[in-house]
């Protein structure tokens, strides 16, 4: 039997000092864990990570309305579990649960499903053995909502491609330490900090910072010998308002956004684009697919915020060729699952990511390699980056014992 004995939730910390929770799943001879991330640049249309009152008040409202409910149901009916967090909430973004805590319960569940199958998690849900990892794609140069003093643009990225995820995980850090020797021998003595996500936080303009992030892939991508190519994440509702996009004093309308965005993938070899423009623009984000899809992926993340109606809307109009997929954005396995889905039968990739604030948790890395995905983006450095690329490293060494 692989029905559900006990669940239980906690609270627990996230890498920035706040609380997010941590559920856990048991069975007989079964267990399944997971903690669920915050972000800090949400999307509009994203679920609501907790309920008002916090994860205190999340851990309330489980014990009462979702902890008896879901104990005695059979852990493999992910399908069944999902839609009766959805029935016991009743809201359409987990306002009232918390859409954390269905995310981490849902994955807990397929945790716990994998464990009770004595598979790993990523081959339960594809039921295949992969054939290719996903690129492991760092943050290097952060700003934007996760640093203060840093660049307007979010993140500056390196995406490292080889056949080896391990040799490519260890590119990224190493781009990352070529960022600071660059920057350091401009501005001897400079004293240099991390944002977030581990990323440097380099006081300099956007696009200074961009031409230190080529320089740093040019170099280490000769030392490696495979390509390494900058990325950005622009998190550009972040900076729209009243009609223009900000940059300090700067300001750009949507039609200058288009075209800067083009002319630095042009110029730098940007290997991705995430949320160039902001999250109502699918025609902008049409056009620019048309300019530069070819090249580059053109990636929604507040755009689609994981969620499969968006994702829908934005084939229908051309908007991007790639979609970030957050599991806490719209909080079911189900929907991440229907997500991906979707994406790809248009031909879509996807890319699983991280959030700003994060946990040890290494669930997503067995997302993406059961999804299929192009990349993973998870940082470069620190404990709980890391832990995703060497759950990645664990999972590949697994494969070539095969
Ligand atoms: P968030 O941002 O986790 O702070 O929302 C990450 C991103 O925009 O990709
Ligand atoms: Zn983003």
């Amino acid at each position: 039997m692989t029905s559900i004995e006990d669940v239980s939730i906690r609270r627990v910390l996230d890498s920035r000092g706040n609380a997010t929770v941590e559920v856990d799943v048991w069975g007989d001879w079964f267990f399944g864990r997971c903690a669920a991330p915050s972000g800090a640049s949400t999307g509009r249309f994203e679920a609501q990570a907790l309920p008002q009152g916090g994860a205190e008040a999340a851990v309330i409202t489980f014990w009462k309305l979702v902890a008896p409910k879901v104990v005695g149901m059979d852990v493999r009916d992910q399908a069944g579990i999902d839609a009766l967090l959805r029935e016991i909430d009743g809201t359409p973004n987990f306002a009232k649960i918390g859409g954390n805590v269905a995310t981490a319960l849902s994955l807990a569940v397929a945790k716990a499903a994998a464990h009770s199958q004595g598979v790993p998690l990523y081959r339960y849900l594809s039921g295949l053995m992969p054939d290719v990892l996903p690129y492991p794609m760092g943050n290097v140069i952060g700003g934007g909502r996760h640093a203060v003093g840093g660049t307007n643009i979010q993140e500056f990225l390196a995406l490292a491609r080889s056949d080896s995820f391990s040799d490519a995980a260890f590119t990224n850090a190493a781009v990352h330490k070529a960022v600071r020797d660059i920057y350091l021998k401009k501005k001897p003595g400079a004293s240099l900090g991390k944002g977030d996500e581990g990323a440097w936080v380099v006081p300099v303009r956007d696009e200074e910072a961009l031409r230190i992030l080529a320089d740093a892939c040019k170099k280490v991508g000769k030392d490696v010998g495979f390509d390494v190519n900058p990325a950005l994440d622009v998190a550009a509702s972040e900076l729209y308002s009243k009609g223009s996009y900000k940059y300090g004093k700067k300001s750009m309308k949507p039609r200058e956004q288009i075209k800067f965005m083009a002319g630095l993938v042009e110029t730098y070899g940007l290997a991705s684009v995430e949320d160039p423009l902001e999250q109502e623009d699918f025609d902008g984000y049409a056009e620019l697919t048309d300019m530069v899809g070819e090249e580059c992926l053109v990636v929604g993340d507040d755009l689609f915020v994981t969620n499969p109606a968006r994702i829908e809307e934005g084939i229908e109009r051309g908007a991007a060729n790639a979609v970030l997929i957050k599991p806490n954005q719209i909080g079911t396995l189900t929907d991440v699952l229907r997500a991906v889905r979707i994406a790809n039968s248009a031909g879509y990739e996807t890319i699983v990511s991280h959030r700003s604030g994060e946990t040890a948790d290494d669930t997503i890395a067995h997302l993406a390699v059961a999804f299929g995905s192009v990349a993973i983006k998870t940082g470069a450095v620190g404990g709980e980056r890391i832990s995703k690329l060497n759950e990645l490293m664990r999972i590949e060494e697994g494969l070539d014992g095969e």
